[in-house]
């Protein structure tokens, strides 16, 4: 800024003349015009209207003149100043409605858009399987029981009356549970190799007569392959009453299948071995397709049961009373069946799976085709 000076002649302040304002001027109005957006409109505001903007300075160098041409400069700067400022409340107002307009276009919601829709599930075949399954049994009044997966030793096979040599217990069947001291028999816990030990638990937690059905997940070390999986699922039955016979047992295998697969099913019983049931018997079932009459017949053969007619099932038999009084049951008073299957197995020749490994990788493609069931 000059200092005051009386004898100072306005024409020589370059700043202050006529023409240099309305330059400053015009160039801060065709700035404004210029700015296409708020921002580049605020630059140029602080550029030409800002403290250090040139009418600012021009309007600090007023001070220094004589008296007599204040008055003149002053009013020359305070239009020019006049007129900036209005063009640039009129470019900001402009802009601002620019971008509104911009904002309502850019943000609307287009509600006729198809949205991404989440794609319905599916539940697992072997899910719906082992309900319906436990279903037909609910109805004739039995009670569903469960029980854990880790399971203790003695539920797994003490209880069941296999002895400590069994082969069942050995390393290659089952998956013994680490215990503290890192040897595989420390914990006593494995993970169960069948759903029988239900059968022990529900005998100890009810009183006879006692009717449960035991659906559940058990575990062996078997490789995943087409035909074997180390985790699968069983369903499994025990009956404990007064005076139950064979006839009971067979009387309900038959009513199961005939409820699963239709009115003229039928099943046999072949004698077998289990630690747990005496006497003991393989289930087989009419095959459901063919209804036997593959048999000896090569015209017409089933791909279902190999035209053998039936189609195993499970094991079943008399509750053995060693476990009937491992579970403090007397066997004098009482007796009782039990029988169990598998059914990654049902699934299969039901519904014509060849490859067991399709029934775990979870894939909703291999689930969807067998259809909801609630
Ligand atoms: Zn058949």
């Amino acid at each position: 800024m000059s200092a005051p000076n009386k004898s100072y002649d306005p024409v020589e302040v370059e700043a202050l003349k006529p023409e240099e304002i309305e330059r400053m001027r015009d160039e801060a109005l065709a700035a404004f015009a210029a700015a296409d957006s708020l921002d580049a409109l605020h630059e140029a505001k602080v550029a030409h209207t800002g403290p250090t903007s040139p009418l600012a300075l021009a309007n600090r160098e007023i001070g220094a003149l004589p008296p007599h041409a204040k008055a003149d400069a002053g009013k020359r700067v305070g239009m020019a100043r006049g007129a900036v400022n209005k063009a640039l409340a009129a470019r900001q107002a402009e802009l601002e409605a620019e971008r509104d307009a911009r904002v309502l276009v850019e943000e609307a919601v287009d509600v006729t858009l198809p949205y991404d829709r989440v794609p319905a599930g599916a539940r697992h075949p072997l899910t719906t399987m082992m309900e319906r399954v436990a279903d037909v049994f609910v109805a004739m009044g039995y009670e569903i029981a469960e029980g854990p997966e880790a399971e203790a030793e003695w539920f797994n096979f003490d209880a069941l009356n296999f002895t400590p040599d069994h082969p069942a217990r050995q390393m290659q069947d089952t998956f013994f549970v680490r215990g503290p001291q890192g040897d595989h028999g420390e914990s006593g816990v494995v993970l169960r190799t069948h759903t029988s030990p239900v059968q022990a638990r529900s005998l100890l937690e009810r009183k006879p007569p006692v009717y449960v059905v035991c659906p559940g997940r058990v575990y062996r070390t078997d490789e995943l392959d087409a035909t074997h999986t180390p985790v699968f699922h069983q369903i499994e039955l025990l009956a404990v009453d007064e005076g139950l016979t064979m006839a009971d047992l067979k009387g309900t295998l038959d009513h199961m299948v005939q409820s699963l697969f239709g009115a003229d099913m039928k099943t046999r019983l072949r004698p077998n071995y289990f630690p747990f049931t005496e006497p003991s018997a393989e289930m087989d079932m009419l095959c459901y397709v063919c209804k036997g009459a593959s048999v000896g017949n090569p015209d017409r053969p089933c791909r279902t049961c190999s035209s053998e007619g039936w189609i195993e099932l499970g094991g079943c038999g008399m509750v053995n009373p060693r476990v009937l009084i491992a579970c403090g049951v007397d066997p004098e008073k009482y007796s009782g069946f039990a029988f169990g299957f598998g059914i990654e197995r049902m699934l299969m020749f039901r519904h014509n799976v060849e490859d067991m490994r399709d029934m775990v990788e979870g894939d909703v493609r291999f689930t969807r085709p067998f259809g909801m069931e609630i």
